[in-house]
């Protein structure tokens, strides 16, 4: 029975038989493995149908890896139980409910590019200054809004003139994406509130459907999401909530870690679980993570402990600058390749996204095969949001953002004139870009600019006409054909073109994939609406696993909830991570060595963490001392290791493809003559033949200069010494 795959401890939180229960454990402790294991248990007791669990997980992934693991322990089918991310089941309440939600059936879901395209278009609709507004912070007032559950109306009239803006701004946001029947993310989850709160049948009907309500990773609720859950809860589900408030690592994004310790209030008669024994990690990872997080004030305090062994120390390389640290990352990494590690036991984590890049090239020169995780993502390449578009606009012409985007691209002769003038059409008469064109076409425009946009809106039409009958498969070839999109591309020359041709032709194998496991959503929803949804919630995170051995490289907001037996821990510098902005908020700070703690204890076996005295960041040379969180680490746990001096061999940029380009940036002098050196430059030396700038340091006469050469692998000069010639 599946019951011995647990300890005492969360045996006892797996068959609670109190009302409400809480979970609070740290790290690799079995939280996850705990409420799968109590899904389990409750359909194998028949406590109640599948149809009556609904269970809210971090990612799609962990949704999906849930499904399958509750596949495997009973031999149910698992699609009937409502499992997924907070924004994937309130999209599917609003599908099943657009009528009461208010809502047009084919509503579309605005990714966050989308919504942030939306935005300037609209501040240049009504010259607002984007210096003192910039679209991003405007995104991210509008998105905190709705993220405490407040509409335009709940602001009140705000007297100060930036509130004053910002709320006008949002007003006019709601307005167009009312008109185009579009839904962005933060609205899933405040529309189906709004439904609970405003339909009392309907929410009855989900309140005596659900009466087990679970969730994972707790302490990164926001306050809507809470919201949501208490209302869906009422006063008969039973709640199981599974957390760790040394986690919490979305405080900068509205998660409220408070929610844990409102718990017992607002859930009266829940009792508390913990569980102290950690199975993910070595004790020498463990006892570093628990050192780190004692740092913290607040706590709900946590013992946790592991009998695994104590295995290797962590170790600890300072690196001479940026690029230095991600060949030495490549080096290791291809050293545990050689020891039997998989690649894709290894994963390569970083505070910030701009730090991928050059890790990207590092792994690419060792020709190490890698995966950025919920980076860009498939459904985010430039050609295939295109095609989306397409798609978006044959099924649903009102949709201003997919409109705006497919009018002209591949271009048809639609100049900015005349789409300033449908714009204006547009808002002049409240209507869509769609029909704001058909207007146009009446009268307004020249008769080229008729002929142009007449050739768009016929286009749409008969693809709309042609596809009727067609399966999901072969309506989105159609559209790939027929926009025009395939043969732009094909037309084009390069290997860019020749990936976008390929991802086109993917577009297609995603949608038959998509229309064969069909069942994802309700039976009654229209193909296309179904795809189109999924495209604009899919995270990316299976992009992952599509190719089977590679190494994982992601923020370490991305990394919640997963675990490797190999983790990297790169850029521990102070500005860095901790963040330069959170350096001096005591709160912030806290946050950030939260994060610290789950890097950490995403390792199983080993832990290698790295900085580097000087990195090119954001186009700017930093210098940086070590991290802070390094020295709250005990000693006696950190290895610092040096290079072995033995180098690898290197072998040497593929022409027109060498080294990074913001690297190429940095130039610096011979001292000896008037010429410059440049990052990233080809040059030949008298004894070691031809080879690649990689860094340099110091200045004048002491400067040195690391060069990756073809057939001697990486070496440090004296630059005035070693003669180098331009290759
Ligand atoms: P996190 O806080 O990082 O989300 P978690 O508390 O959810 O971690 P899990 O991911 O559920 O922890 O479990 C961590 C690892 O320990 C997993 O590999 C899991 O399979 C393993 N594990 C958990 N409980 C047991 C057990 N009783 N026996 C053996 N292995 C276990
Ligand atoms: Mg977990």
């Amino acid at each position: 029975m599946f019951l011995q795959e647990l300890n005492e401890a969360q045996r006892q939180a797996v068959t609670s038989e109190s009302r409400h229960s809480l979970v609070l454990a740290g790290a690799g402790s079995g939280k996850t493995r705990v409420l799968t294991h109590r899904i389990a248990w409750l359909l194998q007791q028949q406590r109640c149908q599948p149809h009556q669990i609904l269970a809210v997980t971090f990612t799609n992934k962990a949704a999906a890896e849930m499904r399958g693991r509750i596949e495997s322990l009973l031999q149910i089918n698992p699609r009937a139980l409502w499992v997924g991310t907070f924004h994937s089941l309130a999209h599917r309440l609003l599908r099943l409910h657009w009528r009461e939600a208010g809502l047009e059936q084919t509503f579309q879901v605005l990714d966050s590019e989308d919504q942030l395209r939306m935005i300037k278009r609209l501040m240049k609709a009504h010259h607002v200054d984007d210096s003192r507004y910039p679209p991003r912070q405007v995104q991210g007032f509008i998105n905190a809004r709705k993220d405490e559950g407040q509409r335009v109306r709940h602001l009140g009239t705000p007297l100060d003139p930036y509130q004053k803006q910002m709320t006008f701004l949002y007003q006019e946001y709601e307005a167009a994406c009312e008109r185009g029947s579009l839904v962005d993310f933060a609205e899933l989850l405040l529309r189906s509130h709004e439904l609970w709160l405003n339909q009392p049948a309907l929410l009855e009907h989900y309140q005596n459907r659900f009466q087990y309500i679970l969730v994972d990773e707790f302490q990164d609720t926001n306050t809507l999401q809470y919201a949501w859950l208490r209302v869906l809860a009422g006063d008969k589900a039973h709640l199981f909530a599974v957390g760790d408030d040394d986690q919490s690592i979305y405080g900068w994004r509205g998660a409220r870690v408070e929610n844990i310790q409102r718990f017992d209030k607002d859930f009266p008669g829940s009792q508390l679980f913990r569980l102290e024994q950690n199975y993910r990690s070595t004790s020498t990872i463990l006892n570093a993570a628990n050192a780190l997080i004692e740092n913290n004030t607040a706590r709900l305090g946590k013992k946790l402990w592991t009998d695994g062994q104590t295995g290797e120390p962590i170790r600890l390389y300072k690196a001479f600058n940026d690029l230095d640290e991600a060949e030495y990352i490549a080096e290791r990494i291809q050293d545990h390749k050689q020891k039997g590690f998989r690649y894709q036991d290894i994963a390569v984590l970083y505070r910030s996204n701009a730090q991928s890049r050059v890790l990207e090239e590092a792994m690419l020169r060792a020709q190490i095969p890698y995966r950025i995780y919920g980076g860009l993502r498939f459904y985010e390449r430039a050609e295939i949001k295109d095609a989306i578009a397409y798609c978006r606009v044959v099924y649903h012409p009102d949709d201003d953002a997919a409109f705006e985007r497919a009018v002209n691209m591949p271009p048809r002769g639609i100049g900015d004139r005349t789409l300033t003038t449908i714009r204006e059409i547009a808002r002049e008469l409240d209507i869509s870009l769609w029909k704001a064109t058909v207007e146009a076409c009446k009268n307004g425009l020249s008769a080229r600019a008729r002929t142009a946009v007449l050739g768009f809106v016929e286009l749409i039409q008969s693809i709309q006409q042609d596809t009727r009958n067609l399966s999901l498969e072969k309506t989105v070839a159609l559209i790939n054909e027929r926009s025009g999109l395939l043969g732009h591309y094909r037309n084009e020359k390069g290997e860019k073109a020749r990936t976008r041709v390929e991802n086109l032709e993917e577009l297609v194998n995603a949608a038959r994939e998509f229309d064969s496991d069909g069942d994802e959503i309700e039976d009654d929803m229209p193909a296309m609406a179904a795809f189109l949804s999924h495209a604009a919630l899919e995270t990316g995170e299976q992009q992952a696993d599509t190719w089977s051995d590679s190494v994982q490289m992601m923020t370490l907001h991305t990394a919640k909830g997963l675990e490797f037996p190999l983790v990297f821990l790169s850029g521990m510098e102070d500005g860095l991570f901790p963040h330069q902005r959170c350096i001096d908020e005591p709160r912030q700070l806290q946050e950030e060595r939260r994060l610290c703690y789950v890097g950490i204890t995403r390792a199983k076996q080993q832990l290698y963490l790295t900085h580097a005295e000087r990195r090119r960041l954001y186009q700017r040379d930093t210098f940086s001392p070590p991290s802070r969180f390094l020295n709250e680490i005990p000693e006696e746990l950190i290895e610092e290791v040096r290079k072995p001096s033995k180098f690898t061999f290197n072998p040497p940029p593929r022409p027109g493809n060498s080294l990074p380009n913001v690297q190429k940036g940095t130039r610096f002098n011979d001292p000896d003559s008037d010429q410059t050196w440049q990052i990233g430059q080809r040059v030949t030396h008298k004894k070691f033949g031809l080879g690649v700038i990689l860094g340099y340091e110091g200045s004048g006469e002491r400067t040195r200069i690391q060069i990756n050469f073809e057939k001697a692998g990486s070496k440090w000069l004296v630059l005035s010494y070693a003669k180098l010639q331009a290759a």
